[in-house]
């Protein structure tokens, strides 16, 4: 991801590194999505509500065997299919996404569709902080609690920055986690780079039967890279040239 936004300057790099394991968690070891099954209905569902991390999800669509590798690194060129916001044209991807507020809406649909066709699948859904503040969230949060969807599994990647603000300047979790609960949802946090404490958390889902769960995922802006970590600018910036080499060098990967 370094070296794709180094070349098309087209970044959300921060909050890709803030969500990246919380995605990575869910593709390898809790759901029931390959490329194998993602034809079937009978699969769980994943939606990337905030749809300008999409270059982490093409990442672990790639390593996961959804799309090859030569798919990945034509990221942003003319005539790809991967672009900076994710499309169903892309194999592995469930619904188009990037406007905020509408995913947790789609997969409430979907969550209410497979629940009352009697179907086991459970979809996923993870949400920025900031697209909370949408108050679309909050009326797909109020149907969900409603239809007592507790196979749907929202996720907030708590980075706490958005695009030009803290996100408690503008409104703080505790009360999304409130409106999350007085629309009868059960709550929880994690340690959103913790694969350990994920995965406990998420196989420990519904937390209530009859209940959606939502979890407040808690992660770091820029994760993994001293000089973005915690830093609004990392929202847009892309690595330059003289950064790439260092930057691969702090996430273990060899230039
Ligand atoms: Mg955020």
């Amino acid at each position: 991801m370094v070296r794709l936004h180094n070349r098309t300057h087209t970044s959300h790099i921060g909050s890709e590194f803030s969500s990246l394991d919380i995605m990575v968690e869910l593709y390898f070891d809790v759901m029931d999505i390959t490329p194998q099954n993602f034809s079937s209905l009978d699969r769980d569902y994943f939606i990337i509500s905030k749809g300008h991390a999409a270059p982490a999800l093409y990442d672990v669509l790639f390593r996961r065997g959804f799309i090859t590798k030569d798919a990945f690194e034509s990221y942003g060129k003319e005539g790809s299919q991967l672009a900076e916001h994710p499309k169903r044209e892309v194999f592995g991807v469930d619904t188009a996404t990037g406007s905020l507020g509408h995913g947790l809406s789609i997969a409430a649909g979907m969550a209410y569709s497979l629940k009352y066709s009697n179907m086991k699948g459970k979809v996923y859904c993870l949400l920025s902080d900031g697209e909370c503040q949408e108050g679309s969230t909050i009326e797909a949060a109020n149907f969900a609690g409603r239809m007592k969807l507790d196979n749907l599994i929202a996720v907030i990647d708590n980075n706490r920055l958005q695009g030009y603000e803290r996100t408690s300047n503008i409104q703080n979790i505790a009360s999304v986690k409130n409106k999350f609960e007085a629309s009868s949802w059960s709550v929880s946090e994690m340690n959103g780079h913790d694969f350990q404490d994920m995965r406990s958390k998420f196989l420990n889902t519904p937390f209530k039967t009859g209940e959606p769960s939502l979890l407040i995922a808690n992660t770091l802006k820029g994760k993994g890279v001293l000089e973005m970590e915690d830093k609004l600018e990392w929202h847009y910036k892309s690595p330059s040239d003289v950064e790439v080499e260092n930057f691969i060098k702090q996430l273990g990967g060899s230039t």
